[in-house]
């Protein structure tokens, strides 16, 4: 049987991808994994434990015994859910402390090393659409279709206040661009693997666009072949 392509999406956070991708997931029938989820959950172990994150041998440390599993389902809906140990914390991923630790932590050599295996490895036997930061360039740089997300800072910290209070967390549009710009300029300047569009990426603006209009270009990709 032939191979099925794999999706690498990038992109600055809130710029969409992961409702992009999920709604990709379901239209072409691929496994959606969310990296971001999994640097968010060592975060929140962090938090949990009290570990100074700029110390990288602790970050070092905790990921060496980390108990973290991928729970992936492809129906009725895609999902993607993290645990520790036994314990479903996906509900507290973004809660606002985790985001504003998980750019420190993601930025640890031995927490990428590890966290970039897994993924990789999830990704072996092809149909994946991964999300993340470094999906193109360090991930799957064999990738058949890459995608580079991207839109206004407004734009995306408005759409993030919603998402936030729809899960009864309610910050203020500056509040978010604030965490948002923040994270973005941590992810760009880091050392190891930081956020960018490679070449050979299609790069997509979503500012005033629909969904369903980004869906239907990058599955129109997928579907005549071009990838
Ligand atoms: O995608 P999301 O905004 O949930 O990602 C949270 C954080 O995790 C990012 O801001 C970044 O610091 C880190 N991350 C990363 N590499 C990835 C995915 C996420 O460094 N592939």
């Amino acid at each position: 049987m032939m191979k099925k392509a794999n999706v690498a999406i990038d992109g600055f956070a809130g710029s969409g991808k992961t409702t992009v991708a999920v709604e990709l997931a379901r239209q072409l029938e691929l496994v959606y994994l969310d990296t971001g989820l999994m640097y968010r959950a060592v975060a929140l172990q962090c938090l949990r434990e009290g570990l100074d994150a700029s110390q990288e041998p602790l970050l070092a440390e905790l990921i060496q015994r980390l108990d973290l599993k991928m729970e992936v389902v492809a129906r009725p809906h895609p999902t993607c859910r993290m645990l520790l140990g036994s314990e479903d914390v996906t509900d507290e991923l973004h809660d606002p402390r985790v985001g504003g630790l998980v750019s420190k932590v993601a930025a640890c050599s031995a927490v990428r090393r590890d966290l970039v295996a897994r993924q990789q490895a999830f990704a072996e036997r092809g149909g994946v659409i991964m999300v993340g930061r470094d999906i193109a360039s360090v991930v799957l740089p064999e990738a058949e279709l890459k995608i580079f997300l991207a839109a206004d800072l407004a734009e995306r910290a408005r759409r993030r206040a919603l998402e936030l209070a729809s899960k009864g967390k309610h910050l203020t549009e500056q509040e978010v661009e604030a965490e948002l710009s923040l994270r973005d300029r941590l992810d760009s300047e880091r050392a190891d693997s930081p956020l960018v569009c490679v070449e050979g990426a299609r790069q997509l603006d979503t500012t005033g666009r629909t969904v369903a209009e980004i869906v239907d270009e990058i599955a129109g990709w997928v579907r005549c072949g071009s990838v």
